[in-house]
């Protein structure tokens, strides 16, 4: 238990599969470093879930190869490629206590019984379910279930952790507290772990890196904050985090800034743009500021104030601006409860370098 030599690195070379004549993957590589929290971010329908069950062994790939470490594991059956794996159902044994649930891949093993007894007790504790190793699953509560399958996963030294959707079927705070033990626990052993889920919050908060998947590939493949920052594909934008996004082409430059000629007939400043050819900027809502009177900015507007969201520590603004709306969010210690309501006119701006131009 606890060791971390054994996590290995992940190698997906040219993967291809469909199911008649629907492309589940249609052409991905990858490569995970040992002791890395790699996240498969998409919506329904993007291979996910069919990319995860390749790596595990539960469908064979039509083209291209899976290693996991050394060995090329393509065609090795799921038993046999030393991975854990913990599911959106728990899948525990229901006729076996938590002791002999989490046993169970030690015994598959032939490991001896005072090691198997000695392991397990560290995977309960390490999951915090100490002194439940009598309880059957249906005596245990979803979050305890999950941590059941989790010490499971990993009691054996896997070189490997798949989650899939983990905490799918828990509600939000439980949700929370998982994906934070979860992460800690991943970090402390140096276990690689490949995780799915469609929620896109989740994906920033666990992840090392993030690929984000879109019918059948990965669209983009970086750190939470470069994917947030800098989306490659108007698609990964709209995916991660909100946005506001306008259509346009480059019209030239000015004294070493970008101007962008948009499709409402105004105009944006922007640092950086390609030479040429049709443009989309993004303006994430945080970096839309609200000015004060006679101020000036990069990119200035006058909108009206259509409605006012109260989310706590920030308001979430929807603005008009001629025939579009605007998102804004300001955090309340910047502009308070009643300071902008709906029906007010302001002036809003946002500098050159909060502008994100994406190619096409
Ligand atoms: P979700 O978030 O809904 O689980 P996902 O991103 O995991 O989705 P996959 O389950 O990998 O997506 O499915 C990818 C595509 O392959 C979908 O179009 C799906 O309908 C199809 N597909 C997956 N498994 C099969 C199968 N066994 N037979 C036929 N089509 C399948």
């Amino acid at each position: 238990m606890a060791s971390t030599s054994l996590s290995q690195p992940l190698h997906l070379a040219g993967i291809e599969k469909r199911f008649g004549p629907v492309v589940a993957i249609g052409g991905v590589d990858l490569a995970v470093e040992p002791g890395e929290f790699l996240t498969l971010l998409g919506p329904s329908g993007s291979g996910k879930t069919t990319l995860l069950k390749i790596i595990a062994g539960f469908e064979v790939p039509d083209r291209g190869t899976v290693r996991i470490g050394p060995a090329e594991v393509t065609h090795t059956p799921p038993g046999r490629r030393n991975i854990g794996m913990v599911f959106q159902n728990y899948a525990l044994f229901p006729h076996l206590t938590v002791e002999r649930n989490v046993a169970f891949p030690l015994s598959v093993r032939r490991v001896p019984r005072a090691e198997i007894a000695r392991r397990v007790e560290a995977a309960l504790a390490l999951v915090e379910l100490d002194g439940y190793q009598a309880r059957m699953p249906s005596q245990l509560s979803g979050g305890q279930q999950q941590r059941v399958a989790l010490a499971r996963a990993i009691v054996f030294d896997p070189g490997l952790l798949l989650l899939d959707e983990p905490f799918g079927a828990l509600d939000r705070r439980l949700r929370q507290q998982l994906q934070e033990e979860v992460r800690r626990l991943q970090r402390r052993l140096g276990l690689t772990a490949i995780f799915v889920t469609h929620d896109q919050e989740e994906a920033l908060l666990m992840s090392d890196r993030i690929a984000v998947m879109n019918g059948g590939t990965i669209e983009q493949l970086g750190a939470p904050h470069e994917i947030y920052a800098r989306p490659r594909t108007v698609f990964a934008a709209g995916f991660i985090g909100e946005s506001n996004l306008w259509r346009g082409s480059v019209a030239g430059t000015e004294g070493g800034r970008s101007l962008l000629d948009l499709e409402d007939q105004t105009r944006m400043v922007a640092a950086a743009a390609p030479d040429r050819g049709p443009v989309t900027a993004l303006v994430r809502p945080e970096h839309v500021r609200l000015l004060a009177e006679g101020e000036t900015a990069d990119n200035r507007r006058t909108v009206a104030v259509e409605e006012v969201a109260y989310l706590g520590q920030t308001q979430k603004y929807l603005l008009r601006d001629g025939g579009r709306s605007l998102t804004a969010v300001w955090p309340l210690a910047g502009v308070p409860v009643g300071r902008v309501s709906p029906g007010d006119r302001v002036a809003i701006g946002w500098p050159a370098e909060d502008v994100h131009v994406i190619a096409g």
